[in-house]
């Protein structure tokens, strides 16, 4: 059931002050643990029925009524993180987040997209996507999918907005009750996750072309400590970065396989998809990797390739999530989970919880920087190692635009990376 847009600001106002009190009881029941006394479909029904009729008379623009996008702007944070927001002529505003390290390329190339976009309906998000992707004659890269990414999430927020639908229940969802999110050591020491993510180094990271004997025994060693140190069942991925040498991957890999990380991440470069389907190969580790690959033909290479048994995608870059629905359901089709990427802002958060609610083949998702929940009137809290499924509209998140606009600011420069011995230039 649908009505028809609020005939004043007031009937707006309370419309949304409705829909916040029943996201509120929602929450609140979460945090009770009422959630967790049901399992299964029957619960995840129970649950779509409520999010359902919680929603139903929350529509403010009925799906055949006429609709705008009159307005394209964006921020960039002093922390790197970029945002697109989009303003509609029924007064609904979605919101995006584009790649943090090309951030003035991306605002700049997502005003360019204004041209396109004002004067449309927002509705049609497929469509927009395709022409973004496909009308100019180049292809791809990471700062064209990122626009295609921020202005996508920004979109499918509209969306569920005006019909009065969190994302996920427009893709099919929900697929589960809640959302398995990892942290830092610390989360895991608080109590807050039962899942965490590290580096394995010695006292630098990995960077030589081949690590000596030493300083694989010394990174191994400190897996050891870690494992002892939290027991075996909580989960403790490792991220390489890339920035290990194939020479050195290996030896690194097969050192700390007794203690079984929970997935070892990029390796190698992505780009050696060969290579790390190589080392896929070798090991009965899980193997991960994504987070610098973009759209649906990035990860059909890994997927044919068998080059990880993980995929990472990041909703900010790969393709919003248009795309990461899509590839999924390439992935899931190889019988890979997705674990996606995330160390950007709330709408990155946001938008890859609504993912994790419409999929299948979902793991875990990186839950990020914290600094995020300065932004956002109702902030994430996970419990136990859990976020909650929202009912509410759109991405589900109402940003706190006194707070957002005080970070806006000049970006934080690159991270520059030299080899502690002869200054050459080194990955990060
Ligand atoms: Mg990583």
């Amino acid at each position: 059931m649908t009505r028809l847009l609020p005939a004043s600001r007031e009937e707006m106002i309370e419309s949304i002050h409705e829909y916040q009190l029943t996201r509120r009881r929602f929450l609140g029941r979460a945090a009770a643990g009422s959630c967790g006394l049901l399992a299964g479909l029957a619960q995840i029904d129970a649950f779509a029925q409520e999010a359902a009729s919680a929603n139903a008379s929350k529509a403010l623009v009925p799906a055949r009524s006429p609709l705008k996008i009159t307005k394209l702007e964006t921020f960039i944070h002093r922390s790197s993180w970029v945002f697109v927001k989009i303003t509609t002529d029924a007064g609904i505003v979605g919101w995006g987040e584009m790649l943090k390290d090309k951030s003035k390329a991306c605002a700049v190339e997502a005003q360019e997209m204004s041209k396109y976009l004002v004067g449309q309906d927002p509705r049609p998000i497929t469509h927009h996507w395709q022409a973004i992707y496909r009308h100019g004659f180049y292809r791809g890269g990471p700062v064209l999918t990122a626009v295609l990414s921020g202005i996508d999430m920004a979109l499918w927020d509209i969306k569920g907005k005006a019909l009065g639908l969190p994302v996920h229940e427009l893709l099919g969802g929900p697929t589960r009750q809640k959302i398995r999110v990892y942290g830092s050591r610390q989360d895991v020491a608080e109590g807050k996750c039962t899942a965490m993510k590290g580096a394995l180094r010695d006292d630098r990271p990995a960077y030589k072309y081949v690590e000596s004997v030493g300083y694989v025994q010394r990174a191994a060693k400190s897996f050891q400590q870690m494992r002892e140190q939290f027991g075996p069942d909580v989960d403790i991925a490792f991220d390489f970065h890339g920035v290990v040498q194939p020479q050195t991957a290996m030896l690194l890999i097969k050192a700390i396989e007794p203690y079984q990380p929970f997935f070892v991440e990029e390796p190698i470069q992505c780009q050696d998809v060969e290579g790390m389907a190589e080392i896929a190969s070798k090991t009965h580790l899980p193997i991960a990797t994504g987070e610098r690959i973009f759209t649906k033909w990035g990860f059909r290479d890994i997927l044919t390739k068998r080059a990880a048994t993980i995929i990472q995608p990041d909703i900010c870059y790969a393709g919003g999530i248009t795309e990461l629905r899509l590839i999924a359901g390439m992935a899931e089709s190889y019988y890979v989970p997705l674990a996606p990427h995330n160390p950007q802002g709330p709408c990155s958060l946001a938008a890859s919880c609504q993912i994790a609610a419409a999929i299948p083949n979902f793991l875990i998702q990186e839950q990020g920087v914290k600094t995020h929940e300065n932004l956002l009137k109702n902030p994430f809290k996970a419990e136990k190692g859990y976020l909650p499924v929202t009912s509410a509209p759109g991405l589900g998140i109402e940003i706190d635009e006194d707070k957002f606009m005080a970070h806006v600011g000049e970006p934080a420069p690159y991270q520059r990376t030299y080899d502690r011995d002869d200054g050459s230039v080194v990955d990060w």
